[in-house]
């Protein structure tokens, strides 16, 4: 049998789906897609590139690899409360692996018809294993949550489990023997915090979404909003398989520097704390003082050690 070519590819795995969005006035099969954007709202744009043995591992479950590539790039959309529209895929393959590009094809396409995204348009070319996404969102006018925002006095919060990833990648490394599913899971199957970005409009000062680790993260809202911060480490939430792994290990710098988390980092002004409405925890507080500062049992953490000393 021969090898698909590109545009039997392309219709075959990208091209099935029936368009869902009422705004996609053109899909998949021109040179462009079009797209309408109702007044009052803006369009919020992210691209996010997964690059083989840099961002996943030679041997990744292909259907996971799909639903995790959309799902990072629809967390950027949720850390700036959008609503997901649509999204272009752009494909770099070393060869023609159908049984490969069905597994993808259905992570991928699982993930967008959950959130009704539709697949628009994209481009499939011959090279090293390369994805990458560019996801369009809707924000109304002005609304957008950004990093820039937070205010000294706001409350920090953060959606789910801080850790559970990077233990997932400790243990995909073989580096730990610890048996946690649900790290595993959380590693290999993010979900995107869309919901919770869209309930913090009008409430949330600033927010961000954990994808290199709390401590980088939080680093960005801070220097981009001149603001400094405390954080307590007892009020971090951890995940039972997190807390034994620092209980056998004394590792508890992982929460906060593991990365793939993808939950919501957010700030919000006490006064504004009545109207939370999504399950989150608070972690710390932001301040006018520049720096980030760490409390475990009520003593301020000396940061150097495990490349912190960015942020003491
Ligand atoms: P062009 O030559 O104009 O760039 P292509 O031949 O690359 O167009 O693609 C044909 C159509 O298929 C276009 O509408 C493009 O957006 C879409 N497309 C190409 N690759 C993909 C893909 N991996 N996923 C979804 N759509 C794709
Ligand atoms: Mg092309």
């Amino acid at each position: 049998m021969q090898p698909l070519t590109e545009f039997p590819l392309i219709q075959r795995f990208f091209n099935q789906q029936r368009v869902k969005n009422p705004l996609t006035s053109l899909g998949i099969g021109d040179d462009c897609a079009l797209l309408s954007v109702p007044d009052g709202y803006q369009l919020a744009i992210t691209t996010d590139t997964m690059v083989e043995n840099v961002h996943f591992f030679a041997d990744a479950d292909p259907e996971q690899l799909g639903h995790k590539l959309l799902a990072v790039n629809l967390s950027d959309l949720a850390s700036m409360g959008a609503q997901p529209l649509s999204v272009t895929l752009a494909l770099t393959l070393p060869k023609v692996n159908e049984e490969w590009l069905t597994a993808f094809s259905k992570g991928f396409l699982g993930l967008a018809e959950q959130y009704s995204v539709d697949l628009i348009g994209g481009d499939t070319t011959s090279g090293p294993l390369t994805l990458t996404v560019q996801a369009l969102g809707l924000v109304p006018n002005g609304k957008g949550l950004r990093r820039s925002t937070a205010q000294p006095g706001d409350f920090i919060y953060m959606t789910g489990c801080l850790g559970d990833a990077g233990l997932g990648l400790k243990i995909k490394q073989g580096d730990v023997l610890l048996n946690s599913e649900t790290a595993l899971a959380r590693f290999n199957h993010p979900n995107p915090q869309v919901e919770a970005g869209l309930a913090l409009l009008d409430i949330a000062n600033a927010c961000i979404d954990i994808s290199d680790g709390l401590f980088s993260d939080l680093g960005h809202i801070l220097e981009q909003s001149q603001v400094g911060a405390s954080l307590d480490w007892e009020s971090l939430p951890l995940s039972e398989g997190v807390k034994s792994y620092i209980n056998e290990t004394g590792d508890w710098a992982l929460p906060l520097n593991a990365g793939d988390d993808y939950e919501l980092c957010f700030t919000v002004s006490p006064e504004k704390v009545k109207l939370l409405t999504i399950p989150c925890t608070k972690i710390g507080v932001i301040e006018a003082i520049l720096g980030l500062r760490l409390y475990k049992s009520g003593q301020l953490q000396s940061l150097t050690s495990k490349g912190y000393e960015h942020f003491s």
